[in-house]
């Protein structure tokens, strides 16, 4: 992987395909149309490749952090990575306790990978979760799985699955939500899951993405790479690299006409940043005009002396842990971030990954933690997430040794597929979710010639799952070589 100056990409030869990005979805692309033979570059703007799955010694040296994403449901889930064989090449490691969530007075709400024991422990809640999920997950899930595959605005695959997801959904993105469970911790637990997608709850945009979530949680699991989560985008960078693809870092590409020639050109960037390359050369740009960001994240990393010392003893073992409180003041918090302003009890999302990898720092505990805030905020969250963990965790405070922040603004600099600090490259509204960019069975091709977008802003969304990206290779792959044959992306004997 080199660097390059922007001038010196253009040439008159024509490749067969460009690659703006190496996101996990860039990559995707990218792999996608190097191993179906055909030459692939990809431009890469920050000196090091990944986007939003990277890997750094963000605070001391010799501890490993992860930069953005730390806990991957998605890549389990993922067609694209179970063709790519992404568990033969990195060692996904999945804790048998999915993820918990800290409540008053020392108690806490967990979900095991396993359902049963999962409602069992919920007693009063435990048959109305087992029902909720149970039906997700027949058949290894493959109804769910056929969802995040962008096909939901095709016929759909399984019609009658897809019906049940859109029940539940509506049950629990809308005030009927308030009614469904009995207890704090069953409430607590699922709206823990639900406010990733940073919005105001109950809302469509925030349960069926959330449900997906919490269904994964009781399928494969919730795993965290060995080694960080570098490794995934480093198992893709080496795969296109065995087939004879390029990368070249530190190369803002900031207008088409800066790419040579190429009759694919695959970008893994925003709808907006789309309008931005193409120049005048888009003569309807109206629907990427309209796409919505939504409201952003701010991110502390910790290096601990010991694990957090969560009052509840259960909760010491668990890599991700959700730090919000009831539902109540969860639903409160999004709402306030949602208006514009800071939450007064914020939810903050955690994930100790050296519990199962301690490895990433040795004879120390590293904690990811981000916390949302509106959009555009260049506040340090350090102390809101400290005071916030605190609260569960007495004693948090003095167990830290190092830290190092990255308020929304900082996180938008670094990348500017996070727009404002929206590390979801889009907001996720329902609207979003099912027109992502654009409303039609092929959203990912836009109306230039061999260009298509990408990006976490198209179909299915974000995460690291490598979809979007290998969905509008398969389409780039169809439309501008005639290839129709699925390139096989196994590893191999
Ligand atoms: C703080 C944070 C925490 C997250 N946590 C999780 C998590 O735990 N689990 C999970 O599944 N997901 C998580 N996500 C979301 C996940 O990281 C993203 O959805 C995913 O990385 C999107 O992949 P992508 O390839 O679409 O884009 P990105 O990963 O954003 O990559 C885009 C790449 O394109 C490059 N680029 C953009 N424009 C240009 C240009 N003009 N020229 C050259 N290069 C350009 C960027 O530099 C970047 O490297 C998190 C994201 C953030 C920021």
């Amino acid at each position: 992987m080199t660097g390059d100056a922007c001038g010196q990409m253009a040439s008159s030869t024509v490749r067969d395909a460009v690659i703006v990005g190496s996101g996990p979805n860039g990559l995707a692309a990218a792999v996608t149309l190097a191993r179906a033979g055909l030459e692939v570059v990809v431009y890469e703007g920050a000196d090091r490749i990944g986007g939003g799955c990277s890997s750094a010694e963000l605070t001391l040296p010799g501890v490993v952090h992860d930069v953005c994403s730390a806990v991957h449901p998605m890549a389990l889930a993922s067609e694209f990575f179970r063709r790519f064989e992404l568990d033969r090449r990195v060692e996904l490691v999945v804790p048998e306790i999915s993820y918990g969530h800290p409540l008053e007075n020392g108690r806490a709400a967990i979900a095991y990978r396993d359902l049963e024991r999962t409602a069992d422990r919920l007693a009063a809640d435990g048959e109305t979760w087992r029902r909720l999920f149970g039906p997700l997950l027949r058949d290894d899930g493959r109804a769910l799985r056929g969802m995040l595959d962008g096909s939901l605005v095709r016929m759909p695959r399984h019609p009658l699955a897809l019906a049940g997801f859109g029940l539940r959904a509506l049950q629990h993105g809308t005030a009927f939500a308030d009614h469904v469970f009995e207890t704090d911790e069953a409430a607590a637990l699922l709206t823990g899951v639900f406010a990733h997608t940073i919005q105001r709850m109950p809302s469509l945009g925030s349960a069926a993405p959330g449900l997906a979530l919490a269904a994964f949680a009781h399928l494969g699991g919730w795993p965290v790479p060995r080694g960080g989560s570098g490794a995934i985008t480093a198992a893709l960078a080496d795969d296109l690299l065995a087939h004879g693809g390029r990368i070249e870092t530190g190369t803002w590409v900031r207008t088409l006409d800066d790419l040579p020639p190429a009759r694919a050109t695959m970008l893994d960037v925003t709808p907006r940043a789309f309008v931005g390359l193409a120049g005048g050369r888009l003569t309807r740009p109206s629907s990427y005009r309209r796409f919505r960001y939504g409201n952003a994240a701010a991110k502390a990393d910790f290096v601990l002396s010991e694990p957090v010392p969560w009052r509840n003893d259960e909760l010491r073992d668990v890599v991700t842990v959700h730090v919000g409180g009831s539902r109540d003041e969860q639903v409160r918090a999004e709402r306030e971030v949602a208006a514009g302003g800071y939450a007064e009890h914020p939810y903050v999302l955690t994930a100790q990954p050296t519990l199962v990898d301690p490895e990433r720092a040795p004879g120390r505990h590293v904690l990811w933690a981000y916390t949302h805030v509106p959009a555009g905020s260049g506040e340090d969250p350090t102390e809101a997430i400290v005071s916030r963990i605190e609260r569960f965790a007495p004693g948090f405070r003095d167990t830290v040794v190092a830290s190092a922040s990255q308020s929304a603004a900082q996180l938008a600099a670094r990348n500017p597929n996070d727009v404002a600090g929206d590390i979801a490259s889009g907001a996720v509204s329902f609207g979003q979710l099912v027109a992502r960019p654009t409303f039609g069975p092929d959203p990912w091709r836009t109306s230039l010639r061999g260009v298509y977008l990408c990006s976490a802003s198209t179909a299915p969304g974000p995460g690291v799952h490598g979809l979007a990206g290998w969905n509008a290779a398969r389409r780039a792959l169809r439309h501008e070589f005639g290839i129709a044959a699925e390139p096989d992306l196994s590893l191999g004997a």
